[in-house]
């Protein structure tokens, strides 16, 4: 299908941008159009008004801020994938973002763009909450931070305002003897995960986990953080131990995709493997 009409403007600055958000209450965000489109394309989304980012001076960067790196929202995740200071300083994205579709859509789609669309499976969103990262957004009353807890508020649901942009994402930069792992499962390589656990574990001076931090995606209406695992990491359990309490909290949905036992099943398939993997690295 072909989508609805609506108008269309690319501003050059974040202030622009902001102005013509707020110029209609049916207009819209565009990024990398990548699930925005798509939407329009089968008429699940009919803005009046998109308002273009990729013409906005400013919002294409990565700044390392010492034990913070900052990313710009429409950092395409390509480019962030191949970036060596994010590959050092946070391995946990570069990993997840090789699962993201395919290279053709990492050459589009933003990484703002993901963490505010919010999809329950996609990658970023279940990055940003893993780490327990944070977003800035701008809007008409100025800027703000959202944490990672407060953020992903239902399906495709945020706690950014219709007329916020999102402007970047900040997330923690890992230390030393610090292991990650992505770990999905899905029907197609590319595919949105039925179910994919993404994790961090932090080794000290003794040799013991000191820092824990797992997230699911694919099991819930957002990414979900799988706390009874990350405390029973941190107390000393094994993977295998503390990913058998991964199904706590969770009552995913049924689809023609998999059933809630199976997405539940899952959930301690990948907390164990990423579990796993992450202490393997942690070296
Ligand atoms: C075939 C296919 C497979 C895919 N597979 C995966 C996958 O496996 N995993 C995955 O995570 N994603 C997947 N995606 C989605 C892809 O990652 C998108 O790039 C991403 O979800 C949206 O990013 P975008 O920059 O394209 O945003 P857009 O599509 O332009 O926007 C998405 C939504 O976010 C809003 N938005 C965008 N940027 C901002 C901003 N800066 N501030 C406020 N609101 C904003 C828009 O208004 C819109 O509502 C897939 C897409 C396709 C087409």
């Amino acid at each position: 299908m072909k989508p609805p009409d609506f108008d269309y403007v690319a501003p050059t600055s974040i202030a622009d941008a902001i102005t013509a958000l707020g110029s209609d209450s049916e207009a819209k965000v565009l990024a990398g159009g990548q699930s925005l489109i798509p939407l329009l394309a089968f008429r699940l989304a009919s803005p009046a008004l998109l308002v273009d980012l990729a013409r906005v001076d400013g919002l294409d960067h990565v700044t390392d801020e010492g034990d913070r790196l900052v990313i710009g929202a429409m950092t395409r995740q390509r480019g962030a994938e191949r970036d060596p200071r994010l590959a050092d300083r946070c391995p946990l994205l570069v990993e997840a973002l090789r699962q993201v579709g395919h290279p053709q859509i990492r050459s589009r789609g933003t990484i703002g763009g993901s963490v505010a669309h919010a999809d329950p499976a996609g990658e970023l969103p279940g990055v940003v909450l893993a780490l327990g990262g944070r977003v800035h957004v701008t809007g008409p009353a100025g800027e703000r931070t959202i944490e990672a807890e407060e953020l992903f508020q239902g399906f495709l649901s945020t706690a950014i305002a219709d007329d916020e942009i999102l402007t970047a994402v900040e997330l923690p930069a890992s230390g030393p003897r610090t292991g990650w792992s992505v770990v999905e499962i899905s029907r197609r390589p590319g595919d949105y995960a039925l179910c994919g656990a993404l994790c961090q574990v932090e080794i000290g001076d003794s040799g013991s986990v000191v820092g824990a931090h797992l997230a699911l995606i694919g099991v819930g209406d957002r990414p979900m953080r799988a706390t009874a695992v990350e405390a029973a990491m941190l107390g000393g359990a094994s993977p295998t131990e503390a990913a058998a309490l991964a199904p706590e909290g969770l009552s995913p949905g049924s689809d023609v995709h998999a059933s809630s036992d199976y997405r539940l099943h899952l959930a301690t398939v990948t907390s164990r493997r990423a579990l796993t993997q992450a202490l393997e690295r942690a070296v």
